[in-house]
């Protein structure tokens, strides 16, 4: 596999990456030093290592070859096809959980949930790593091992905000039993790097789900809808993103018995107002280059316009992948409807073929001012650079340049 971009310089050390700010807060320090490190919560609203000083060199080093903020590789196999764009695969389609209720309460149409289920009802894995809503803080996220189709369901839709589910892949990988995991991109980016120097991480992950990703809000995103509406997060009981239709509104329910939602786009339609983490702008992989399937949003345009059933678009990355739909289709626990071309998928998410075709600019930017731009392996970060006319080029990168300038000099201490 090929380098896709030049690396003048050298990231060394986790501390360079948090000092960056190029850490997502996956999660992963914590998992591989046994929990020594933490992630904790920022007052900027990131999650990250709560020190970055302590890992030993064997540490460092595993962390340095799997971490999303030093590198990032696709996944690929013989059989598939990749497109610039949306990279290996062997087929893409319109789908969407059987189950009335599933579909309902699920981000989009619920194929993620309904596939996760799938793989447990079936014994392909006997638990499934994932994300949900804090029982003791809910606007907050924590990792899960659901083990039942019920608990895939208690934890079905999208947590915007900080997540590290992949804190959880220690205890995961402990139990030395297969299992499925559903994250974003980004998290099974450094699952399959990990998987380089761990060989438990391929023999006991055996399916991994990805949720095409646009970005991760800081937690002052969740916090300025509190402000806003004058509620204290210690009232919170329910903090509801999206769901119980699609999109679903975002609902906020309090102790005292009040209920607040907002659609979907008075949240989201604002991109200038998600505060979205610095890597999100640099992601090199926010479609699931390194799952066995990824789900995403299907509408045209790339913003809803309505409420509508639910629909998901699946992106079929791997044989494993390709097994999994198959036999939940003939279950029927998931229903695949047209298919979708890479050119029809481009149209659904217009955001993402953009951010992809920008990004070499921006890691030249992000080299103009001094700092290691994410390795990336297969992900056809130069090829789709070259697609941009001078003026973009250089606006994407002067305007990095100076993001990635601002980022750093808030990490630094007062
Ligand atoms: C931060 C964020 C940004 C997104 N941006 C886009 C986008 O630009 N384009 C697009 O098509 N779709 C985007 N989505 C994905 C979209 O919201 C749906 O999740 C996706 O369509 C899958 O729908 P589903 O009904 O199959 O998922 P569901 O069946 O509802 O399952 C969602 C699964 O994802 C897990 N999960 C939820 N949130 C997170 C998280 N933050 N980190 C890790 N795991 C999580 C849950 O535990 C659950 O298992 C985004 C989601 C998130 C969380
Ligand atoms: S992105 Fe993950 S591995 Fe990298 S520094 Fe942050 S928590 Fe650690
Ligand atoms: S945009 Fe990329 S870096 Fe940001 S959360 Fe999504 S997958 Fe991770």
């Amino acid at each position: 596999m090929t380098n896709d971009t030049a690396q003048p310089i050298t990231t060394n050390s986790i501390a360079e990456i948090v000092a960056n700010d190029l850490c997502i807060g996956c999660g992963l320090c914590e998992a591989l030093t046994g929990g020594r490190v933490t992630m904790v919560m920022t007052p900027a609203g990131s999650l990250r290592p709560s020190s970055t000083d302590a890992f030993t060199n064997r540490e460092e080093a595993q962390l340095m070859a799997a971490c999303p903020g030093a590198v990032a590789e696709a996944r690929t196999e013989d059989g598939t096809t990749t497109d610039p764009v949306w990279g290996a695969h062997r087929w893409m389609s319109y789908a969407w959980a059987d189950q009335p209720d599933t579909r309902f309460r699920a981000a989009t149409g619920g194929a993620l949930t309904a596939l996760g289920a799938h793989a447990l009802n079936t014994g392909r894995a006997e638990f499934v790593l994932h994300v949900g809503a804090d029982p003791e803080r809910p606007m907050r996220s924590r990792w899960v091992l659901s083990e039942d189709a019920d608990s895939v369901r208690a934890n079905t839709s999208s947590r915007y905000g900080p997540t590290a589910p992949l804190a959880g892949l220690a205890a995961a990988l402990e139990r030395r039993r297969p299992f499925a995991i559903i994250a974003k991109p980004c998290d099974l980016g450094a699952v399959h790097t990990l998987s380089k120097s761990d060989p438990r991480v391929d023999e006991l992950c055996v399916i991994r789900l990805a949720l095409v990703c646009g970005g991760q809000s800081r937690l002052s995103k969740s916090q300025a809808v509190l402000h806003e509406l004058g509620i204290d997060e210690s009232e919170v009981t329910l903090f509801r993103y999206r769901g119980h239709g699609n999109p679903g509104p975002t609902v906020i329910e309090t102790a005292a018995g009040d209920r607040y939602a907002k659609t979907y786009l008075d949240m989201w339609e604002d991109e200038s107002g998600w505060e979205v983490e610095t890597r999100c702008k640099l992601c090199p992989d926010a479609l699931g280059e390194a799952s066995d399937v990824a789900s995403a949003d299907v509408w045209p345009g790339g913003a809803p316009t309505g409420e509508d059933e639910g629909f998901n678009g699946i992106i079929v990355r791997t044989a494993v992948g390709e097994d999994l739909v198959g036999s939940a289709v003939a279950s029927s626990d998931l229903v695949l409807g047209d298919p979708i071309t890479p050119r029809q998928f481009d149209n659904l998410q217009p955001h993402q073929v953009r951010k992809k075709e920008a990004l070499a600019a921006r890691y030249q930017g992000l080299s103009d001012a001094g700092i290691s731009p994410i390795e990336t392996h297969g992900l056809r970060i130069a090829e789709l650079g070259r697609r941009m006319d001078p003026e973009r080029f250089e606006q994407q990168r002067s305007g990095a340049q100076q993001r990635i300038e601002a980022a750093r000099s808030r990490q630094l201490p007062d």
